[in-house]
């Protein structure tokens, strides 16, 4: 049996095609102008991908912002409940999960069996979301993956102590002028996105095994923040990070199909 889990996010379609034990396959593209026609694209491609028809999948499941829209799927679920489901696959014992993604970030606070006990969420403000870290990629013209391997290299941090993404841009730029070298102000940038990301879950109670989650988990700057704030160097990473919600909802189809 195979199920599809389908998460149309702000930023990025992702879908999963599931087997019961493992991802058969994974596709990510933009949303775009048009996440739902995105979404369907993607959906004919996975099919076409592996000779099947629509009805070779049992269940489809949606999840992320446009998940009441997708007009292929059977069900609908939470981003919340479908990334605990992903972490959980992978990482049966975590406590938390932080997740940032293009234009939001989210603490999940999971308890027995990987029960979400609680969740808290930033959906308000740019700052501490991948859409901050690309201004800034934007600012100092490179790549996001680029300034992800820049912060990598080297020691200490500024600090970027404006609150608002496009005040802490000004900020960067200043930084520029004084010649702060480029790594020093990305390890700032990232540990100001560390230090959000980490004072939203402090609203809950950030205990035992944490994983990280969303595109921006692909960043190894970040990754390397959230362990600097969270003074551990244990941070469960999922193997692509960025399909954890689709997975989590291919996963919740299975079991619905069983
Ligand atoms: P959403 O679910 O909100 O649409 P995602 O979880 O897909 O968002 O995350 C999108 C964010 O991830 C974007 O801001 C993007 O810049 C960032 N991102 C994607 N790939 C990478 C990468 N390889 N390295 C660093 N950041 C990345």
């Amino acid at each position: 049996m195979l199920t599809c889990g389908v998460d149309i996010g702000s930023r990025t379609v992702k879908l999963v095609l599931f087997d019961g034990k493992k991802i058969v396959d994974s596709l990510v593209s933009l949303s775009g102008r048009a996440p739902q026609s995105q979404a369907l694209e993607l959906y004919q491609e996975l099919l076409a991908n592996h000779q099947l028809n629509q009805s070779d999948i049992a269940m489809t499941l949606a999840t992320g912002y446009g998940r009441n829209y997708f007009e292929l799927a059977d069900r609908a679920s939470s981003e919340i409940i479908c990334h605990s489901a992903g972490v959980v696959h992978y990482f049966p014992n975590i406590h938390a999960i932080i997740d940032i993604g293009g234009q939001d970030s989210k603490v999940i606070q999971l308890g027995e069996n990987g029960r979400v006990v609680g969740f808290v969420m930033n959906d308000r403000c740019a700052a501490g979301t991948g859409k901050f870290i690309e201004m800034v990629a934007q600012t100092l013209e490179f790549s996001v993956e680029q300034i992800a391997l820049l912060a990598l290299d080297g020691n200490g941090a500024c600090e970027i102590s404006s609150m608002c993404a496009v005040f802490a841009e000004s900020e960067i730029i200043s930084k520029l002028h004084d010649s702060t070298p480029v790594d020093v102000i990305l390890r700032g940038v990232f540990r100001s996105v560390a230090n959000r990301v980490v004072a939203l879950g402090n609203k809950l109670s950030l205990t035992g095994p944490i994983a990280f989650t969303g595109g921006v988990a692909q960043n190894a700057g970040v990754i390397e923040a959230i362990k600097h704030r969270l003074n551990s160097e244990t941070l469960f990473v999922p193997p692509k990070p960025q399909i954890t919600g689709a997975l989590g909802a291919a996963i919740l189809a299975y079991r619905s199909a069983s």
